[in-house]
C-alpha cells in the first residue's frame, strides 16, 4: 500500500451534496415510518458472532462468507460487525422483555457489513432501514408491510418497481418440500456448481435462490414448495393476497423466491427494479415467526423487511436536480476590527431568530468577500465595516433578486427576513 491513506475498499464516503440528500430522505423516510406507528429502535454494530450464526443461519452466504468477525485483543470474545439488523433487533426485544406484553412495531436504520465484491449498488459497508412487526400473527401485517413500501415509492416518485411474493409455508411443509428437492437434486448432483453441491443436503431451497445461469433449468423443474403448502398456510397467502388486492397493489407470484436467509416463513416478498443492473432488489423481507424463539424468546410471531439504501437512493437520484439541497440564509460579510465582534454578534441573533448565517472567516477584501457569500448560495449578504459598526447598523443586501442594498438596525434585519423569507409578518419558529 502507498503512503497515501484511502478509505477501506467497497466503504464510502458521502461528500456534502450526498449526505444532504441522504438526510433529505432520512426526513421522508422517518415521516413514513411515524405514519404507520412504528417506533425507532438502537442497537449496537457489534454483537457476538453467535447472535447471527444462529439468527441468521450458519448455511447462508452472509455467515459463510460475509461476516466481518473478529476476536477482541483484550478478553478473547468473538464479536461480529452486524451484517444485517433483524437479528440484533430481535435479540434486544428478547433481552428488554419488550413484547412481554404488547406486539411492537419497530424500526430501525443505519450501517451494515458484508465482506463482498463491491459493485454498483453492493458495497461492503451499506445502509438498510429495516422495519419489525413483532408479535403479530395475522396476514394484515404481511400485508401492512407491503403496502407501506408502495406507498414509499410513490412518496419518492420511483419509477419501474414491481412486487414479487411468494409463501414458505410453516416447518412441516417446508420439511416435506425438502426431501421431495433434495431427491430431485440429487438426480442432477454433477451438473451443480460448487455452491450448489455444498447446500444440496444443508441447505437446498438455496440451491433454488442461485444465480447461475446454467443452473437455471434444473431450478425451473424444481419441485415447488407452494405445492406442499397446506390449509392454514394457503389462507394465510391468500389473506395477504387479498388485501394487496384490495389496496391496488400489483404482484406476481414467484414459485422461486426463497430469500438469501434462514430464518423466514410463509410470506416472502422482494421489490425488484430493472435500473439496477445486477442488485436488481432492492427491498425485501417477509414472516419469520419461528425466529424469537430460536433466539431464547418466547415463542411468538413476527414478520418484517429491510431496504436498501444505497438501491432506493440511487433509484431516488435519477429524478433529482443533483448539487445543493441546502443553502444558508445569511452570508455575514465584515471588514475592521469593531465590525468583526459586531457581525460575529449579528450572527447570533439572527440564528436567535430562527434563520441560518454563515460568518465569513479568513478575511479578505469586501470584494472577494461577497464571491465567497455568492458562492455559499445565501439568500442575502450582510454587510459591516467599521462605520456601520460605530452606528449599530448593517447593510443588507440581496443576493438573489437583485433588490437594493439597505442599511438597518439588527432588529429591523432579522423582522426583514421574516417577510422576505416567509412571505408575511409572522416570525421564523
Ligand atoms: P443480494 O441478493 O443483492 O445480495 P440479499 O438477499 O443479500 O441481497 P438482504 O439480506 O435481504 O439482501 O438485505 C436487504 C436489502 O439490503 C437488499 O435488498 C439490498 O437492497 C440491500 N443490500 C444487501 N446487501 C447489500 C450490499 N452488499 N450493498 C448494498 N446493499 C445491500
Ligand atoms: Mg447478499
Amino acid at each position: 500500500m502507498s503512503n497515501k491513506l484511502q478509505g477501506v475498499r467497497g466503504m464510502n464516503d458521502l461528500l456534502p451534496d450526498e449526505a444532504e440528500r441522504w438526510e433529505a430522505f432520512e426526513e421522508i423516510v422517518r415521516d413514513w415510518l411515524k405514519s404507520y406507528g412504528y417506533r425507532p429502535i438502537r442497537t449496537p454494530i457489534v454483537e457476538y458472532t453467535k447472535l447471527f450464526s444462529r439468527g441468521v443461519g450458519e448455511h447462508t452466504d452472509i455467515v459463510e462468507k460475509e461476516m466481518y468477525s473478529f476476536e477482541d485483543r483484550l478478553n478473547g470474545e468473538q464479536l461480529t460487525m452486524r451484517p444485517e439488523g433483524t437479528a440484533s433487533c430481535v435479540r434486544s426485544v428478547i433481552e428488554h422483555n419488550l413484547i412481554f406484553q404488547n406486539p411492537q412495531r419497530l424500526y430501525y436504520s443505519g450501517p451494515m457489513f458484508r465482506h463482498e465484491r463491491p459493485q454498483k449498488g453492493r458495497y461492503r459497508q451499506f445502509h438498510q432501514v429495516g422495519v419489525e412487526a413483532l408479535g403479530f400473527a395475522g396476514p394484515d401485517v404481511d400485508a401492512e408491510h407491503i403496502v407501506m413500501c408502495r406507498r414509499l415509492w410513490d412518496d419518492l416518485g420511483l419509477e419501474d418497481v414491481s412486487l414479487e411474493l411468494n409463501s414458505l409455508g410453516d416447518a412441516s411443509e417446508r420439511a416435506e418440500h425438502r426431501q421431495a428437492l433434495i431427491a430431485y437434486l440429487e438426480r442432477y448432483q454433477d451438473q451443480l456448481d460448487e455452491d450448489g453441491r455444498r447446500r444440496l443436503h444443508t441447505n437446498p431451497l438455496r440451491v433454488l435462490d442461485t444465480k447461475n445461469p446454467a443452473l437455471q433449468e434444473i431450478v425451473e423443474g424444481a419441485p415447488r414448495l407452494l405445492e406442499y403448502l397446506g390449509e392454514e398456510s394457503l389462507k394465510h397467502f391468500e389473506a395477504v393476497q387479498a388485501l394487496l388486492r384490495e389496496a391496488a397493489v400489483p404482484y406476481r407470484i414467484n414459485p422461486r423466491l426463497v430469500r438469501g436467509l434462514d430464518y423466514y416463513n410463509r410470506t416472502v416478498f422482494e421489490w425488484t427494479t430493472t435500473r439496477l443492473g445486477a442488485q436488481a432488489t432492492f427491498c425485501a423481507g417477509g414472516r419469520y415467526d419461528g425466529l424469537i424463539e430460536q433466539l431464547g424468546g418466547k415463542a411468538a410471531p413476527a414478520c418484517g423487511f429491510a431496504m436498501g439504501m444505497e438501491r432506493v437512493m440511487l433509484m431516488w437520484q435519477e429524478g433529482l436536480d443533483t448539487g445543493r439541497l441546502s443553502s444558508p440564509d445569511v452570508y455575514l460579510v465584515h471588514q475592521g476590527d469593531k465590525a468583526q465582534p459586531f457581525a460575529f454578534r449579528v450572527g447570533e441573533e439572527i440564528r436567535s431568530a430562527g434563520f441560518s448565517a454563515v460568518f465569513h472567516c479568513g478575511g479578505g477584501s469586501f470584494k472577494s468577500q461577497m464571491k465567497k457569500a455568492d458562492a455559499s448560495g445565501a439568500a442575502y449578504a450582510v454587510i459591516v465595516g467599521d462605520d456601520e459598526a460605530a452606528a449599530g447598523k448593517v447593510s443588507l443586501k440581496p443576493l438573489r433578486d437583485g433588490g437594493e442594498q439597505i442599511a438597518v438596525t439588527p432588529e429591523e434585519l432579522v423582522g426583514l427576513l421574516a417577510d422576505h423569507l416567509y412571505g408575511t409578518d409572522e416570525q421564523a419558529g
